[in-house]
């Protein structure tokens, strides 16, 4: 490792390595293999385009982490946030107080939102939306006189954040196994990956067994004890998975029949990432809350918000009494004010519709035609600006690789060496490019990414 007390030989990037290595403990890595390496040290970013701090250039395939979907470097944004920093940096809305900015992004995401939609309680981050969902679904149920319904549902392999209860939430195994998660009043049903699971059934009929097995599971538990089933629309972190077009409407079906409260968490799903403004709009179904963050300033600065449907809005304000919650960043002025220039730019320049009606549709055909009869890929899902490609030994059985996790790190790193970022999770790898990508940078995206899978069939003998 460099000598950082002698730092005036080393070049910037080895300099922030070594300050890496020496200080952080980095996000669902191995830190010790981390640091043998040195992470890539990203400077710059325009449009969908990002530098790394020796020069090299690079097509962000992952809009960040699926959320700079106004793209990197809009002034608009810069000028809103400082605007507001000039204007009244920091207030709350503790003891009686509120300001400006909040109340306008307010008003103009309940202008987006879905009718049915009526309050927001804002956070820094997506996992805080889901720790705060907990809680709140909780204080529901006991303002409205049924306190036994406690439990929540979540789904294998979903992911809903790092935190306890957000993890808890989320069915990450290998994130249980970590310091006894989930929390007691957290249970998980099966992820509707057809892919995977579906065995002989169709896509439909799987589609229903997947969403039969909540039903089942409400009631073994007892529907009085049970109080909301939490999903992502579409998995993102947990392998970018669409389920078959039978499963939300039932789910929504047992969700109303038992009286349990259907929680979308759209944190990757929220603001036109599938050519609607909201991924249940897409699918078809109407949560009773949507967990929201990421898109919402584009990844300017921190802001989340958990949303609420009219009927509990309305009911945890009419009991009236005190819900002992608060954040001291909740509605924090300056990302309120970048959030509304985020949503002002993403509907005045229309970049929603054009997700739906030309980018989206583009990338998804072009997906297609570059890599349905590649012997590497045995499926592909998406739609607007979220794409998977399913890797697979053996197309007729759907056979996965066993190392499939290896294969599509490999995949990313080939990726990395094109001058193209795309993610892999678990067999699949993954794209959700900013918004505001041209079918030219599309093409760009697409023959890159054409390059990286390439490359990893030839490592296998395959091409
Ligand atoms: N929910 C979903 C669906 C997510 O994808 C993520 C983050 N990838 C989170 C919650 C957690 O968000 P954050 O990292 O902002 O806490």
């Amino acid at each position: 490792m460099y000598d950082l007390a002698n730092s005036k030989d080393i070049s910037d990037t080895q300099r922030y390595q070594a300050i890496d290595a020496a200080h952080h403990i980095n996000a669902f890595l191995d830190q010790k293999a981390l640091n043998q390496e040195g992470p890539r040290v990203m400077v710059k970013g325009r449009g969908v385009h990002l530098w790394d701090s020796d020069g090299k250039q690079y097509l962000d395939g992952m809009s960040g982490l699926w959320c700079t979907n106004i793209g990197y470097g809009r002034q608009d944004l810069i000028k809103a946030a400082a605007n507001q920093m000039d204007e009244l940096s920091y207030y709350n809305l503790f003891f009686h107080t509120t300001h400006p900015a909040v109340n306008e992004l307010s008003e103009r995401l309940f202008e987006l939102l879905p009718g049915q939609f009526s309050h927001v309680i804002y956070t820094n981050s997506g996992s805080e939306s889901n720790e705060v969902l907990i809680r709140t679904v909780r204080r529901y149920w006991d303002v409205v006189g049924k306190p036994s319904k406690k439990i929540f549902i979540g789904r294998h392999n979903g992911y809903h954040g790092s935190t306890v209860g957000s993890a808890s939430l989320g069915g990450m195994k290998f994130m249980h196994e970590m310091g006894d998660l989930p929390i007691p009043g957290v249970v998980h049903i099966g992820e509707p990956y057809w892919y995977a699971h579906g065995g002989e059934l169709s896509p439909a009929e799987f589609g229903l067994q997947c969403a039969r097995e909540l039903e089942t599971k409400i009631l073994e538990l007892g529907a009085d004890n049970v109080a909301a089933f939490v999903a992502e629309p579409f998995q993102g972190a947990g392998g970018m998975i669409f389920p078959p077009e039978s499963y939300w409407p039932e789910i929504q079906r047992i969700c109303r029949q038992y009286d349990v409260l259907l929680c979308a968490d759209e944190v990757i799903g929220g603001f036109g990432r599938t050519g609607e403004w909201f991924a249940h709009q897409h699918f078809g179904f109407e949560p009773d809350t949507i967990s929201i963050a990421k898109g919402l300033t584009s990844g300017y600065v921190p802001m989340g918000g958990l949303v609420l449907s009219r009927r509990i809005g309305a009911a945890l304000v009419e009991h009236g009494g005190v819900f002992a919650h608060g954040l001291t960043y909740s509605g924090h002025p300056v990302a309120a004010a970048v959030a509304l220039a985020n949503l002002d730019a993403l509907d005045k320049e229309g970049i929603v519709e054009q997700t739906r009606n030309d980018t989206g549709p583009y990338l998804q055909k072009s997906l297609r035609e570059v890599f349905g009869q590649h012997p590497l890929i045995g499926e592909i899902q998406g739609t607007g600006l979220v794409a998977a490609l399913q890797f697979c030994e053996n197309k007729e059985s759907r056979k996965r690789f066993e190392n499939e996790s290896d294969l599509t790190w490999a995949c990313r790193t080939h990726g990395f060496d094109e001058g193209v970022i795309i993610r892999s999770t678990l067999g699949r790898m993954v794209m959700a490019p900013a918004l505001v990508i041209t079918r030219a940078e599309i093409d760009q995206l697409v023959e890159k990414t054409r390059r990286a899978v390439d490359r990893t069939a030839r490592d296998l003998g395959l091409l």
